[in-house]
């Protein structure tokens, strides 16, 4: 199997979606690997460094996604709202597509996929379970966010992070708050800490508790009834109205006694929970930095504004989606382990096995044989209907 790396082509995007350390685990499993050239020099991954490792390289996107039976990417067609869709063209029945295809966000590229041929994987949809764990893309992303957000926070806030026992006096340290510890929100509370920051932080998940606090946080209890706030696969439920507009009277006072305050929450395939308030960016102080990491499902702060730093009541928002494009050669380096850990689940003797009983394969899988095939993007089949009583 040929397995093609083209350029990103996302505006402004940094990453690879394989670097040259993964090429010789794909070789081992009687892979080739072409690289479009230059594709990893934004990263930080010379061409020259690809051929060393045994990859091809094609001078152009068009001849690479000719040249392969697979293409991998970071940011697919619908993940890729920008410029994927000139991809379409360049695309052949019965060739492997794998990344990131945002299939809940835009359900129609996928079918624009399927229509093509395309046997589409998104690894979004990697189950959180243990086997897959060095597959969890997701995971890897959130975790670079979350580091990065703090360093914008702290790179904006008119304060020190840590406390200081100067001649000059002592400085006391800024306090962060973090609304959603889910893997960005813990490593934005570990990132706060290790800069020396008090570290608070909220989720509407009571299960986070312990590991907020086995990183030196301090867990934000609400007087709120959550019930089953988790579903099965240990993501938030969606809350509604009421509750979140509960949560966002408690949260008001304990926003406003934050020097920073990082927003990561999320609920799959919703809209963003509104935390924060136009009111209670107000009531912040002059100076305080939000950094809103879910800025690209809505946000969290109802003033973020995608993708723009503004100020608003003299409080800095930061709304940058893709933030992970930002740490390139890291964020590669842990998208290329857990795409060659996924390929190398999909290949058998150097083929690609699509084994839909395995849940890792089924539940990735998106497009096949010209269909849409998740169930998550296909109609619910309908039920037998019940036997009526006579
Ligand atoms: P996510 O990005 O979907 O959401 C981020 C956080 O926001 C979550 O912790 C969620 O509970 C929280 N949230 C949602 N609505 C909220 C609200 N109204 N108020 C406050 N917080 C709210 O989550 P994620 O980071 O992708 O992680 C989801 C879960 O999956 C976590 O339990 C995580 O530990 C787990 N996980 C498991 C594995 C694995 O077992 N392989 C891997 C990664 C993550």
């Amino acid at each position: 199997m040929i397995i093609g790396v083209p350029k990103e082509t996302f505006p402004g995007e940094r990453r690879v979606a394989i670097v040259p350390a993964s090429i010789p685990l794909l070789t081992k499993a009687k892979c080739e690997v072409v690289v479009e050239d230059g594709a990893g020099l934004a990263a930080g991954y010379t061409d020259a460094a690809y051929t060393e490792k045994g990859a091809k390289l094609l001078p152009t996107r068009a001849e690479v996604f000719a040249g392969s039976d697979a293409v991998i990417q970071v940011l697919c067609y619908g993940a890729n709202d920008q410029t994927g869709r000139d991809d379409l063209s360049l695309m052949r029945s019965g060739q492997v597509l794998v990344g990131f295809l945002r299939p809940l966000g835009s359900p129609q590229t996928v079918a624009e996929i399927a229509a093509k041929g395309l046997t589409a994987f998104s690894v979004e949809l990697m189950p959180r379970i243990t086997r897959s764990q060095n597959m969890d893309a997701l995971s890897a992303m959130a975790t670079v966010c979350g580091y990065k957000a703090v360093l914008l926070a702290a790179d904006a806030l008119p304060r020190f992070f840590p406390m200081l026992t100067t001649a000059a006096g002592t400085i006391t340290p800024a306090r962060v708050l973090v609304l959603g510890a889910g893997v960005a929100g813990l490593q934005a509370i570990a990132t706060a800490r290790r800069l020396g920051a008090v570290a608070s932080a909220y989720d509407v998940r009571p299960a986070v508790k312990e590991q907020i606090q086995s990183l030196g946080g301090r867990y934000v209890e609400l007087p709120l009834e959550t019930g089953q706030s988790q579903d099965h696969r240990g993501y938030a439920k969606q809350q509604d109205e009421t509750f979140l507009q509960r949560q966002r009277e408690l949260l008001t006072r304990v926003v406003s006694e934050s020097d920073v305050v990082i927003c990561t929450a999320t609920v799959p395939g919703k809209r963003a929970p509104l935390l924060i308030t136009a009111d209670m960016v107000k009531r912040m102080a002059p100076g305080s930095v939000v950094v809103d990491l879910a800025s690209e499902r809505g946000g969290n702060c109802e003033l973020t504004r995608l993708n723009e730093r503004i100020t608003a009541h003299g409080v800095t928002i930061f709304g940058y989606f893709n933030l992970a494009s930002t740490v390139p050669y890291h964020a590669s380096q842990m998208y290329s382990r857990n795409l060659t850990a996924f390929l190398l689940h999909l290949l058998k003797d150097g083929q690609l096995n699509v084994d839909i009983q395995d849940e890792i394969t089924r539940e990735t899988l998106v497009a096949r044989d010209g269909a849409v095939v998740h169930r998550l993007l296909t109609p619910a089949q309908p039920q037998p209907a019940a036997p009526q009583p006579s």
